[in-house]
């Protein structure tokens, strides 16, 4: 079959990787430039490391990846108030843990793809038709091109599934915060393989320093701090961040600093997303754009190429029935990630805690961290993958 692909982020590239093993056509169709590298640091682990195996690239995510120690909390002025060792994750995970920037995973993937996908960059669907035996995609650019299926892989705010389902807003779920994160070189402060964080009611900074001297910068904030919609361009996006971190102490004025030098910097709502079915005829939604389940589970990207192996694999099986392979796709999935983005949310009060008492709270929470069966009882439920990857054989 030919399949059109809206977006070439983690899930797009992913579900290109086994539709091309299984011997169809995937076209990616993204709207940035080209392929952005850096971005905000993820955790990797779980069934979305299993995947990664069997794809083979586990070796370069590796080699990509950074093996951080600690996750420092400290006070205003930089002392360490809490924190725990990051030998709880490798212990809940037996050691099948890496950390490593968004861009440059979804790099590792695309390099697998990319010298068989037909790939469009600065392109995206202005139009979707569905004639029951296949779709008509319409490119901004491209005019228009017959496809058997159209799979949305293009993030939170998808755009096919505004297109097929409608405004992202009834799918949208804030979870109360807002993050933004740029990469910037020569930072002042550098402490190798230490996450390190630094929190006032209802806002949080954090650092983490990377290869060639290069620091990523995290802030979140509680979403009461704007009053303004979200911003698109960067001058505003600088401007708010000015205003709400400017007073907050620690390195906050040397972070705001840097990012005046920044050229790139991401800002989004920290959102949930909830669709209540994921495909509609001959269109189907993949990773975020199906069920983000938010920064707070520290594992979307495992999740959304988890989805991406599991709909090749049902569409393998299915044997040209893509009707049965929507369904078994979502039948498999779809509790898996509801459990997910439940314990997610539990996690929400302790990125960005709203008074004094919660920071208080979460700085004791993680003495308890050393302790194995409390950090169990404490993180568990959202470490474990309750999910048996299926074999298909690819
Ligand atoms: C601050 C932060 C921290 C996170 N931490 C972690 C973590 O620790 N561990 C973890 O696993 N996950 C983490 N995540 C979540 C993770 O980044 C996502 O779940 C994952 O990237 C989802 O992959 P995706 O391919 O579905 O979407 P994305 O990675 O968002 O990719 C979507 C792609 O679609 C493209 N696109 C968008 N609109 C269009 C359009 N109209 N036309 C064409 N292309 C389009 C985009 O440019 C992008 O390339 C974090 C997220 C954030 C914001």
């Amino acid at each position: 079959m030919k399949i059109a692909i809206s977006g070439a982020g983690v899930a797009g590239p992913s579900l290109a990787h086994w539709l091309l093993k299984t011997g169809h056509e995937p076209t990616l169709i993204e709207e940035a430039p080209g392929f952005r590298a850096g971005g905000y640091v993820i955790d990797f682990w779980g069934v979305g490391y299993d995947v990664a195996e069997k794809m083979g690239i586990l070796p370069e995510v590796m080699a990509r990846g950074y093996q951080v120690q600690e996750v420092r909390l400290v006070k205003e002025s930089g002392a360490k108030a809490a924190g725990f060792s990051a030998d709880v994750f490798r212990r809940m995970t037996h050691d099948r843990f890496t950390s490593l920037p968004r861009g440059e995973l979804a790099e590792v993937i695309f390099n697998s793809v990319k010298d068989k996908t037909e790939t469009l960059f600065s392109e995206t669907i202005t139009a979707i038709e569905d004639h029951g035996d296949g779709v008509s995609v319409t490119l901004q650019k491209g005019g228009t091109r017959e496809f058997d299926l159209v799979v949305g892989a293009d993030g939170l705010h998808s755009n096919v599934r505004r297109l097929v389902w409608g405004e992202q807003s009834q799918f949208e779920k804030p979870v109360g915060f807002h993050v933004a994160a740029f990469e910037c070189p020569g930072y002042p402060h550098r402490d190798e393989d230490v996450y390190v964080s630094f929190a006032k009611p209802g806002l949080s900074i954090s650092r983490f320093a990377m290869r060639d001297d290069r620091t990523l910068v995290l802030f979140i904030f509680e979403n009461e701090r704007m009053a303004t919609p979200l911003p698109h361009d960067v001058a505003a996006k600088k401007a708010i961040l000015h205003d709400i971190f400017g007073n907050m102490g620690w390195e906050a004025r040397e972070m705001l600093d840097a990012m005046d030098d920044s050229a790139e910097v991401y800002f989004d709502r920290v959102s949930q997303a909830v669709v209540p079915q994921w495909s509609k005829g001959r269109a189907v939604l993949l990773g975020d754009a199906a069920a983000c389940p938010s920064l707070l589970a520290g594992e979307g990207t495992g999740l959304a190429m988890t989805e991406a192996y599991v709909l090749a694999g049902e569409l393998k099986q299915s044997g040209g029935d893509v009707a049965k392979a929507f369904s078994n796709y979502e039948a498999r999935l779809r509790p898996f990630l509801e459990e997910k983005q439940k314990s997610a949310l539990a996690f929400a009060s302790s990125f960005a805690p709203r008074t004094e008492f919660g920071i208080w709270l979460r700085n004791m929470a993680t003495h308890l961290m050393v302790i194995p069966p409390l950090a169990d009882l404490l993180m568990g439920s959202s470490v474990k993958d309750d999910f048996d990857l299926p074999d298909y054989g690819m």
